[in-house]
């Protein structure tokens, strides 16, 4: 009944505020509680920014 030790990338509620409200988009899991990043993918890793 404990809360489950599995913690990875694939977090199914936001490990910052807790809120189960994710949105997967392209390569990244942004939580839309408290807009923050949890998984970003490897296409952002010193990827040129373009408006
Ligand atoms: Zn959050």
């Amino acid at each position: 009944m404990a809360a489950d030790p599995r913690f990875h990338a694939d977090a199914e509620s936001c490990p910052v505020c807790g809120s189960p409200n994710l949105q997967e988009i392209r390569c990244k899991v942004i939580c839309l509680n408290c807009r923050t990043i949890l998984q970003s993918g490897a296409d952002l890793d010193g990827g040129a920014l373009q408006g």
